[in-house]
């Protein structure tokens, strides 16, 4: 029998880390002692600020109604002045802001307003799930550069350069990045905009999400670049350095006529985002910065607890990732071997194996365009992470 549904849905992919998170909430949920370091999601709660002005945004009792599509003006004020002052993006002003439900949500929202059928987009691979799956739903066609280990993951401008054609329309890459936590220096972004200004109306996505967990302590804005503002579009949100990702916010920062055209879009789909969150997050960029300080801190402790722990298991190779809350190890040495009947060819049978034989969940490198990978994030305790590798260590040792 023919599909009820659309081809558009039939053709797409689950989400790889939702679709692995579900799974080991299930198995928890049946009592299974579960160590969860599949999903990239922050293990602290909102701080207390945040929370408290989400609660006073209630009694006020002004922000029930729809919301502006676009979001709050003093909102998008705010966010215009962090990226003048802080990502020295000096053209941003309120009007190039446009607010979501999520950084997910302003990447579909800019591909299904960018691209025709059969345009290109070049993706920095390793790469996150959903940039593959949103860009091929707005027609677009995705192509890959990749990087390796051997050089922290970072495709580089020049391979950019040989793969662009006549029908490239916009690249996008995150940094730090998601799978890899690795982070592009501003020397190479700027290798990178200089091959992007060489050709007319290429357009670049600079997925910043993760701009507050950056160890290095130098995050560089794509559109901070002379000549960049009007060719990019930077995304943004609230979700992982204010721990706010239930409360879905998200904004892109881009040139008016993409803004608007964004504002117009969300304006069938979804509407503005809810105003309570959007009231709370206006208490993020606003207050007190130092508990997502704290947060990054405690952050590059564990990636260095994890960092010793995986460097001791035999066969693991790993880079030392500079920022986010992942690492990427390569595990192609356990491809071929076998334990308990269960043979590993592949990452998706290695992550089954450690989910089986640890109790520990972590999700394919294969969704995210390195099938010899797998992700782990390290947005967990002290002691489940401590946990974790031990358990991994010793089923890893099964194997033969
Ligand atoms: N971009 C990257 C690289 C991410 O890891 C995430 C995490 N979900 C997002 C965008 C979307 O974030 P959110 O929708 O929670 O704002
Ligand atoms: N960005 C997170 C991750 O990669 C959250 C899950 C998602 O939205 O894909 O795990």
């Amino acid at each position: 029998m023919n599909s009820i549904l659309s081809d558009r849905i039939n053709q797409m992919e689950e989400s790889a880390t939702l679709a692995m998170a579900k799974k080991a909430r299930e198995l928890k949920s049946q009592g299974v002692d579960i160590i969860s370091l599949s999903l990239g999601e922050p293990d602290f709660k909102t701080p207390k600020h945040i929370q408290e002005a989400a609660k006073a945004a209630i009694d006020e009792g002004k922000y029930f109604s729809y919301p502006p599509v676009a979001g709050y003006q003093d909102l998008r004020e705010a966010i215009a002045k962090k990226l003048r002052e802080v990502n020295h993006i000096a053209e941003a002003k309120a009007e190039n802001i446009v607010l979501s439900t999520g950084a997910k949500h302003s990447i579909a929202n800019v591909f299904m307003c960018l691209l025709n059928e059969g345009d290109e987009v070049v993706i920095f691979s390793p790469y996150w799930v959903s940039y593959s799956e949103i860009i091929k739903l707005a027609g677009g066609v995705p192509v890959l550069i990749e990087g390796s280990l051997e050089n922290n993951f970072k495709a580089t401008a020049a391979q950019l350069k040989d793969a662009l054609t006549d029908k490239t329309k916009a690249i996008i890459y995150s940094s730090p990045c998601n799978p890899t936590g690795s982070v592009f220096s501003k020397e190479e972004l700027q290798a990178i905009a200089e091959v992007v200004k060489e050709k007319d109306n290429l357009l670049v996505i600079a997925d910043e999400i993760y701009e507050l967990i950056n160890f290095t302590g130098k995050h560089a804005s794509m559109a901070a670049f002379p000549g960049m503002f009007d060719r990019t579009i930077t995304v943004n949100g609230f979700s992982k350095g204010y721990a706010m990702t239930g409360w879905r916010v998200g904004y892109i920062c881009a040139p008016l006529e993409i803004a608007k055209a964004c504002e117009k879009m969300q304006g069938q789909f979804t509407s503005g985002g809810t105003g309570i969150a959007q009231r709370a997050a206006l208490a993020g960029i606003e207050g007190d910065q130092s508990p997502s300080k704290e947060m990054e801190k405690a952050y590059l402790r564990r990636r260095d607890l994890v960092l010793d722990l995986l460097r001791d298991i035999p066969g693991i190779k790993t880079h030392v990732p500079e920022g986010a809350f992942y690492f990427f190890p390569e595990v192609s040495a356990f491809f071929g071997k076998s334990a308990n009947g269960f043979t590993i060819s592949d990452a998706d049978d290695f992550c089954l194996y450690i989910l089986k034989e640890a109790y520990v969940s972590l999700v394919t490198g294969a969704a995210f365009g390195a099938p010899d990978c797998v992700r782990l994030s390290y947005a967990a305790s002290d002691e489940e992470l401590k946990e974790a590798l031990k358990r991994m260590k010793e089923a890893l040792a099964k194997l033969s």
